[in-house]
């Protein structure tokens, strides 16, 4: 290995000098964004339907949302991201849960061809398609090729994974440069966009910036957002995988060796090396924040600044709640709470609420008329219907199947109201435990003469399904084991748009006190699923008495706007990257 000599240092032709000098002199950023300088977030999931990239869930709905946000309050911002040519929709087919892949073309979605870039993998030179699509101040710059495949294609730790993540981390930075960027700051999305940071810092070096200097460099202009709890439920590689996808791209052998340093028995996990290359961190819930539990090489473990995650209200407020949030003054220009927004929610009278619902109900009923439920039934319901909803991938920890533990139960708080119930959420595709589940919920559910009728079970669970339930139904369920949601953003939706949040206090939900919402507590799963269905049975009950109504939606409101408003979100951002 050849290292340059210390004393070589040919800086001065390198722009990013000047920041760095000034960085390490004031130990922070020193300047802002600028438009050739955006703020650059770097994600391998984007959940973005109108413009043709469809995410696997909140992670990608995140990173859309923060883009939009980004573009309403004029922050320079350039998101980078695969696009994947064929996405997967789910659809049941007698019972059970099948996969249908679907073509997609960036052409139809308003994206153009910039150029074609180079990586290397495996001996060979694998062909990167650039292609853009500006929005105002913020763009999607996005890299593709015919046999990309789809999102989370391939287990974790597989070759086409790593392929994935190469491909966006080395590729991407390539065409940021070949639009004229460069990035203040690089925002990691998860570790799977680690070789963003890599490719900077192979840039830095091979410029002629001192290792040592590079690597301080790249440290402070890098932002881990960490959005999983274990470190040791993370992906690894092998060297021998590294050795084919990964070091190819690296013209430094300084950093190839700072990254070889990084294995640890042959093998590397992408958190620890993201760890060693992002001196700025964070979590995205207060609670998510301190739990999370990350060393770093050296054993020490990790902090990471929380950042609650939050939502684009214009994407997901029905625009007559919007509208009247602003109008009140409850929302600022931006859509974040105004500085008394708590005293004008009084404005919200239950016949405000109730009118809102009614509207909001139409939208369900349209996102609704698509799609049939698991008796093959298109729904539509009335003003007057009761409608409970839980909608979210179908995951362990979110525990759909809590609600079903006393069937009979269930039935007796759904019946006397005549109210029904809605399930939806993707299945991660060869889940059998949870493909299991489902299916054990809906035979609990075939079985029983009312709830037959009234639980409705709708697949390919998706943007337009998550906007309806949010503005259509009465009350959202939300029941995470406590500790291991990050934050979630469904239940955001849902709060804003006035539905009652049935909860346990987990995620950004514990951003505020317990006694905001219908909490759900227990020692056990069965005292938390009794403290549910006395909680539907408040909630039933809540939607007939209009002072109760008033009262809960208004303390709900008061609480969390701070928390779910996305201008909030991004504003902490800035704050933290280049606030005082
Ligand atoms: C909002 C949204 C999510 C986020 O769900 P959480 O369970 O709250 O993380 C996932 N998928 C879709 C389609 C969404 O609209």
């Amino acid at each position: 290995m050849t290292q340059e000599p210390y004393f070589y240092h040919p800086l001065e032709n390198i722009e990013d000098i000047d920041d760095f000098e000034a960085a390490v002199e004031r130990r922070k950023l020193t300047h802002g964004v600028s438009p050739e300088r955006p703020y650059t977030y770097w994600t391998l999931e984007i959940y973005d339907q109108k413009n043709g990239i469809r995410g696997g869930g909140g992670l990608g709905v995140l990173a859309a949302d923060t883009r939009r946000v980004a573009e309403q309050m004029g922050v320079p911002f350039a998101l980078v991201t695969p696009f994947y040519p064929s996405e997967s929709h789910q659809v049941l087919e007698d019972g059970k849960v099948v996969d249908k892949h679907v073509e997609v073309n960036y052409r139809d979605f308003g994206f153009h061809f910039i150029d074609s870039i180079f990586i290397k993998c495996c001996n060979n030179l694998c062909r990167l398609d650039v292609i853009e699509k500006k929005f105002r101040n913020t763009r999607i710059l996005a890299i593709t090729e015919p046999n990309f495949g789809e999102l989370y294609s391939g287990m974790s730790g597989s070759d086409h994974r790593l392929y994935q993540e190469v491909s966006l981390g080395f590729g991407g930075y390539q065409a940021l440069k070949l639009v004229g960027l460069k990035p203040a700051i690089m925002q990691l999305n998860e570790v799977a966009t680690f070789f963003a940071a890599m490719a900077r810092l192979d840039e830095l070096v091979s410029n002629g910036m001192d290792f040592y200097e590079a690597v301080v460099y790249t440290r402070k202009h890098t932002l881990y957002t960490n959005h999983t709890l274990v470190q040791a439920a993370e992906a690894e590689f092998s060297r021998e995988q590294f050795e084919r996808f990964v070091y190819p791209n690296l013209k430094s052998s300084a950093v190839r060796k700072w990254l070889d340093d990084k294995f640890v028995n042959g093998r590397l996990r992408l958190s620890a090396a993201t760890i060693e290359i992002a001196e700025l961190r964070s979590g995205v819930s207060k609670l998510h924040a301190r739990v999370a539990n990350y060393r770093d090489i050296a054993g020490n473990k990790v902090k990471f600044k929380a950042i609650t995650n939050g939502i684009d209200m214009k994407t997901w407020v029905m625009p007559e709640i919007l509208d009247f949030y602003e109008k009140q003054g409850i929302l600022d220009g931006f859509d974040a709470p105004t500085a008394d927004f708590p005293e004008f929610l009084t404005a919200l009278s239950s016949e405000k609420i109730r009118e809102f619902k009614a509207m909001g109900r139409r939208a369900l009923n349209e996102a609704l008329a698509s799609r049939p439920d698991q008796n093959g039934k298109i729904l539509e319901f009335s003003d007057n219907d009761f409608i409970f909803d839980f909608k979210r991938r179908f995951v362990d920890y979110k525990r759909p199947e809590l609600p079903f533990t006393d069937p009979k139960k269930l039935r007796a708080i759904l019946k006397p109201r005549g109210a029904h119930y809605i399930l939806t959420g993707r299945l991660c595709t060869g889940d059998c435990r949870m493909t299991e589940k489902l299916d054990r919920i809906l035979k609990i559910v075939a079985e029983d003469d009312y709830l037959r009728d009234h639980v409705h079970y709708i697949a390919d669970y998706d943007e337009k399904l998550a906007y309806g339930l949010s503005v259509g139904s009465n009350v959202a369920i939300n029941l995470p084991i406590v500790g291991l949601e990050a934050c979630g953003t469904s239940w955001m939706k849902d709060v804003a748009n006035l539905n009652l949040l049935i909860s346990t206090h987990d995620g950004g939900v514990a951003d505020a006190g317990r006694e905001n919402y219908l909490n759900v507590s227990g020692e056990t799963e069965d005292e938390e699923a009794l403290e549910l269905y006395r909680r539907m049975e408040e909630a039933i009950s809540a939607w007939e008495n209009d002072f109760e109504l008033e009262f809960l939606i208004q303390k709900q409101l008061a609480a969390y706007l701070p928390v779910v408003s996305g201008a909030r979100m991004l504003k902490d951002y800035l704050d933290y990257l280049f606030g005082v």
